[in-house]
């Protein structure tokens, strides 16, 4: 079964591939989003931009999720920045903080694959154990933003931005370019 075959089974959140490329966008440019939170971070629309991660697995019958599609954008980088210690590691390369723009792994291994890429150009992932604890954590802060994302959808319906226009807001990338 694949992947978008279980979302739509369970009835759950079925991303356009709008919001999938959109998604690639964030991994592209990880490293400047995280570097420049401070200058978005308060601003909902961009802060709950819907991120599809895939970080749902669906083991013979049962779900384990590290979290449910979407996470926002907002909350995986806080996630991420906050918990350090679970969330980043060094780059094999040059030694400097590696802050991955996905988490995938398994509950039944108990590892986790933290994948990012680093300003000296190595990209890859580090593997670690402790599945629950990051999961936990992860979900921890979901749960935190749910009364922001609350107001934000009652008073602005269907107005979340994208990671296209989050670059174009940074001036990171002009809309019209291709392949930000
Ligand atoms: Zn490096």
């Amino acid at each position: 079964m694949s992947k978008h075959n279980f979302f739509k089974v369970q009835g759950g959140n079925f991303p356009s591939e709008d919001q999938v490329l959109d998604t690639k966008t964030f991994y592209r440019n990880a490293v400047e989003i995280y570097k420049r939170f401070d200058d978005w971070k308060d601003i909902d629309k961009f802060y709950f931009i819907p991120l599809y991660m895939e970080m749902t697995y669906a083991c013979s019958g049962w779900v384990a999720e590290i979290a449910r599609d979407p996470v926002w954008l907002g909350t995986f980088v806080r996630n991420t920045i906050k918990h350090r210690d679970l969330f980043t590691y060094k780059c094999p390369e040059c030694g400097k903080t590696v802050l991955p723009y996905r988490y995938c792994g398994s509950p039944l291994s108990g590892r986790v694959d933290l994948e990012g890429y680093c300003e000296c150009g190595w990209k890859g992932y580090e593997e670690v154990s402790g599945w629950r604890v990051r999961a936990t954590a992860l979900r921890d802060e979901v749960n935190k933003d749910k009364f922001r994302h609350f107001k934000f959808r009652l008073f602005h319906p269907k107005s979340a931005g994208t990671v296209a226009e989050l670059l174009s807001f940074l001036e990171l990338w002009s809309i019209g370019d291709s392949n930000p």
